[in-house]
């Protein structure tokens, strides 16, 4: 019997396996691909933060980002940076590898091709049902068991169900490609309702390519579709866009991230900024987290709910007000009309604005940021009429 099985060999999984390896835990990781990494639908930004805070492996790093640049649907333009990189890109593929390699030098064990179907809690230990997909066609079933289960399961929300968990009550809707570019040479961000309502689109240098993507409520890859269009992109493109990449992203957490002998990390328990979509730093964070808590409820012997809730309290201790404050932010900024977002991008560098980004921005806690924009004066007035159109309807 395995002291912990981690379903799912995403950062958030490999993070809570080598955690536990570490502390001396045998553990398993399945993952239903047969290469880690593989298939993968990101833009690969990472804060700088979170690589010093996790030590985490570098082979990845395609280079660092001090600014941003942020474009308004009537041609204004702002760049927003810090005197210190904030955050790095990278190669998402190779980054998944490398979180796997430090898990298995800490002494985890993977299992690939293998996908977990079901749970079974029992007294004194979990119940895991795998079926294993071979080089070929066929597919055999296999049964596990662990003294605990971590579920690093990413968007798949189907073994939730069975434990009596609801998966998270909102999403964006992601389109991404890779572009053969010239002229991106820093991120840049695209706002307005023709480019994504109530969200955004980028554009993000990657080494040879540039990752170019839009997240909004639906429809996501048509409104990427038009984004390529987009005068300031179509004249940057050498050549036609053929493969787009849609996929879901949480941002409203879980209810409840725990069970009996069962904890949720990452985008599978909604450890997702709700400003930007962005979860790895979160998912890494919450791994650490989750596998602290492990490790107390194994010394004193008891992986009951109980002991295991406490993973929920210290992980909402440290992002819950990061997650509220960005969905407020999310909700009002989603109101903002394109005159508005305009406006308040021309007014930017004569704002107190760049002194604020430069006091409180920091890449993966937008909180700080979001709260002082607020009082600052540019933004106090969008803040007051989206209060006071809602105390209107
Ligand atoms: C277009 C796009 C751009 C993004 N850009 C960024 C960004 O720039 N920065 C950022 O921080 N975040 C970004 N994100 C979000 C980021 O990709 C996720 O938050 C992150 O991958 C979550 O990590 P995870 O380990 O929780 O899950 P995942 O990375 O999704 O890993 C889950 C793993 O579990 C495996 N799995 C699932 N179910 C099973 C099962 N039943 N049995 C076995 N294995 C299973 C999957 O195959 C997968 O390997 C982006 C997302 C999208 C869609």
């Amino acid at each position: 019997m395995h002291d912990v099985i981690v379903v799912g060999a995403g950062p958030a999984g490999s993070q809570t396996a080598a955690s536990l390896a570490q502390r001396g835990y045998t553990v398993l990781v399945l993952e239903e691909h047969p290469q880690i990494g593989v298939p993968t639908n990101c833009s690969g930004l990472i804060g700088a933060e979170a690589f010093e805070r996790f030590d985490l492996p570098r082979d990845s790093v395609i280079r660092g980002f001090n600014s941003a640049t942020f474009f308004s649907p009537k041609g204004g333009s702002a760049t927003v940076g810090a005197d210190r990189v904030m955050a790095y890109v990278v190669r998402r593929c190779e980054f998944d590898q490398t979180m796997a390699q430090r898990a298995l030098a800490c002494g985890a064990s993977y299992l690939l091709r293998v996908r977990c179907v079901g749970l079974e809690q029992h007294k004194d230990h979990v119940t895991v049902t795998a079926v294993q997909r071979g080089p070929e066609d066929g597919e055999a079933r296999m049964t596990f068991r662990a003294r605990s289960v971590v579920l690093a399961t990413g968007i798949r929300y189907g073994l939730l169900r069975g434990l009596g968990l609801k998966r998270p009550s909102a999403f964006l809707q992601a389109a991404q490609a890779e572009a053969s570019m010239e002229g991106v040479d820093g991120v840049e961000v695209y706002l307005g309702r023709d480019v994504a309502p109530g969200s955004f689109a980028w554009a993000i240098p990657a080494g040879p390519v540039a990752r170019v993507g839009v997240c909004n409520g639906a429809g996501a890859v048509e409104h990427l579709r038009r984004f390529l269009q987009h005068p300031s992109i179509a004249s940057r493109l050498r050549q036609p866009v053929t493969q787009i990449k849609r996929k879901a992203i949480p941002i409203a957490n879980i209810c409840r991230s725990f069970r009996d002998r069962i904890l949720l990390v990452g985008d599978a328990a909604g450890q997702v900024k709700v400003t930007t979509g962005g979860g790895i730093s979160y998912g890494i964070l919450c791994g650490d987290i989750a596998a602290a808590t492990l490790d107390r409820a194994f010394r004193l012997g008891d992986l009951s709910e109980r002991i295991l809730g406490e993973y929920e309290r210290r992980w909402r201790q440290e992002i819950g007000v990061e997650l509220r404050v960005g969905s407020f932010f999310r909700r009002v900024g989603g109101t903002l009309s394109d005159e508005q977002i305009d406006r308040l991008i021309r007014a930017y560098h004569d704002s107190d604005l760049p002194e604020l980004v430069r006091r409180c921005a920091d890449f993966e806690r937008h909180r700080k940021f979001i709260l002082a924009l607020c009082r600052s004066n540019i933004f106090f007035q969008l803040v007051w009429n989206y209060f006071r159109r809602r105390s209107l309807s």
